[in-house]
């Protein structure tokens, strides 16, 4: 079975370990490219290690009610992955035990769990700042349109993807009919008080490249983002994250079918940036998949890459002493977070 038919038709973990033979080598014919640690070293950092925790990114679910072509998560309207209220439930007791500030929602569609605004209420319940990475199509869809007043209600941060304010763009990337759809949540987030200047709804965007490019410079971006969403839909928000586009999952599959893997890889590994090390999210933030396995950060996640120990850790079995200056678990796709100005979950990093 070749390469390219395994990523789209084999299971889970066949495809996990199909994406980690690409992307360490040989075998990918890349033999040129260094590995992530040896570019490490060369910055001076012997091992890549955990500092304090201050994030929970919970990822509950791959249910999705969008098909994105970068999904690094492969998510969609047929999978029918959800995290359990059990699972919930020791999210929940780590959050305390380990007095986590922030607590990360992400999918698929986090919303499309049944047990979401439970776990949010709970969260908001013990004081911790909530983040909800929303791909707003969502709040319209039926049976979810009570969302964005639930979400005003327990202020909750929304961290939303809108990869560009042109609408062809923003469509090929994320499906026909998306961009107008996203302009119109936006709008009724406003009206409820998110993104605005001096309130304390906070209403975040995210752009990634439509292709294999860095993403521009984020101060500029989100000048450009604001006149423009301004000027023609009278939106306002709160900041711009820029991200830059992982070599895993659906994207992966799409450098390979367009045969730009290694020109892609090459770009990120050129453009190594040393002063992102220090805040690479892995660091300071917990991922924790559906089912209750811990990763360094979602895109091990996706690639099945546990955290380093002799067993597979799942979180009923942590506590917060566990996690204190582990080692983490890197591979050539961590130059994705390192390329130009850095990138991760919260933007750019230098
Ligand atoms: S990128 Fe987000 S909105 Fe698009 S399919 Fe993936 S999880 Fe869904
Ligand atoms: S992909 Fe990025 S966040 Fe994840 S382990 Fe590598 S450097 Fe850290």
């Amino acid at each position: 079975m070749s390469i390219l038919t395994l990523l789209r038709e084999g299971n889970p973990l066949a495809k996990a370990e199909q994406q980690r033979t690409i992307l360490e080598g040989p075998s990918s014919g890349t033999p040129d490219l260094p590995r992530f640690e040896t570019a490490l070293e060369s910055a001076g950092v012997q091992q890549l290690r955990r500092g304090p925790l201050t994030t929970l990114q919970v990822n509950v679910g791959k249910l999705c009610n969008q098909t994105c072509r970068h999904c690094h998560v492969d998510a969609g309207p047929d999978r029918r992955e959800l995290m359990a209220r059990g699972t919930f439930e020791e999210c929940l007791r780590l959050v305390q035990d380990a007095d986590i500030g922030t607590v990360d929602i992400t999918g698929g569609a986090p919303e499309m769990n049944p047990e979401f605004e439970w776990f949010v209420s709970e969260l908001r319940d013990f004081g911790r700042h909530v983040i909800d990475r929303c791909n707003l199509t969502i709040l319209s869809a039926p049976g979810f349109q009570h969302l964005p007043k639930f979400l005003a209600d327990h202020n909750v941060e929304i961290v939303a993807s809108l990869p560009c304010y042109l609408e062809s763009n923003c469509d090929s990337q994320r499906g026909d009919g998306v961009f107008r759809k996203s302009i119109e949540a936006l709008q009724i987030l406003n009206r409820l008080g998110y993104g605005q200047p001096d309130g304390e709804l906070v209403l975040s965007l995210v752009y990634n490249p439509t292709g294999p490019s860095l993403p521009p410079d984020q101060r500029k971006l989100e000048q450009a983002y604001r006149e423009q969403l301004s000027q023609r839909y009278g939106i306002e928000f709160t900041r711009l994250y820029t991200i830059t586009n992982m070599p895993i999952s659906r994207f992966l599959d799409d450098l390979l079918s367009t045969g730009r893997y290694e020109e892609y890889m090459n770009r990120l590994v050129s453009a190594f940036n040393h002063d992102a090390i220090d805040g690479l999210m892995c660091r300071s933030t917990l991922s924790v998949d559906w089912q209750g396995y811990l990763y360094d950060c979602d895109f091990n996640q996706m690639l099945e890459l546990p955290l380093i120990s002799s067993t597979r850790l799942h979180i009923r079995d942590v506590t917060a002493g566990d996690l204190r200056d582990r080692k983490i678990n890197t591979g050539r796709h961590c130059f994705g977070c390192t390329a130009g100005a850095g990138s991760s979950c919260q933007g750019a990093l230098t």
